[in-house]
């Protein structure tokens, strides 16, 4: 496997504040490899989205971590992880369909993982049943 040229990682309490964090933490580490407007702004949207996932479905409100990865390659090639240890996904193709929510407020569209595959270049999820979520987005910048 190729070196990454610079990597971060970033480890945050499974608060609401830090969804913010986590998706300006991200933004502002990818701008050393000077993306353009467009690019930041579908990173800060598909981080977002994972990050919130993780806080409202993996831990639903209660306290956890979160692990959040990035590191970026020569040739412009971005991966980002987002990880918790929260409640896992029974059946990740069924959570992944467009509108697909477990939500019972009504304030959940079920487009998170749409939105992370519109504007990444490649979305995994992996998960197992309460051990957790993991999400892996590539994007290539350039
Ligand atoms: P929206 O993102 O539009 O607010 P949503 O979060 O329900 O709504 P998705 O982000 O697409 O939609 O997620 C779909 C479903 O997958 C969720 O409703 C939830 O059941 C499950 N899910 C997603 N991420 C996690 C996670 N980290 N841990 C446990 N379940 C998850
Ligand atoms: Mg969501």
């Amino acid at each position: 496997m190729r070196r990454a040229k610079n990597f971060m990682k970033l480890y945050l309490p499974s608060i609401s504040v830090n969804e913010g964090l986590a998706r300006s933490a991200v933004a502002s580490f990818v701008a050393q490899i000077n993306p353009t407007i467009e690019e930041i702004s579908d990173i800060k949207c598909a981080v977002s989205e994972a990050v919130t996932n993780s806080i409202v479905h993996g831990y639903k409100y209660k306290e956890g971590q979160i692990y959040i990865g990035v590191k970026y390659y020569e040739d412009k090639t971005v991966v980002i992880e987002v990880i918790d240890k929260g409640c896992g996904i029974e059946d990740i193709d069924v959570a992944m369909a467009p509108l697909f929510t477990t939500d019972t407020s009504g304030e959940r569209s079920g487009m998170g993982f749409a939105v992370m595959q519109t504007f990444m270049d490649k979305l995994e999820v992996k998960s197992r049943l309460n051990q957790g979520v993991r999400v892996t987005m590539i994007k290539k910048l350039g």
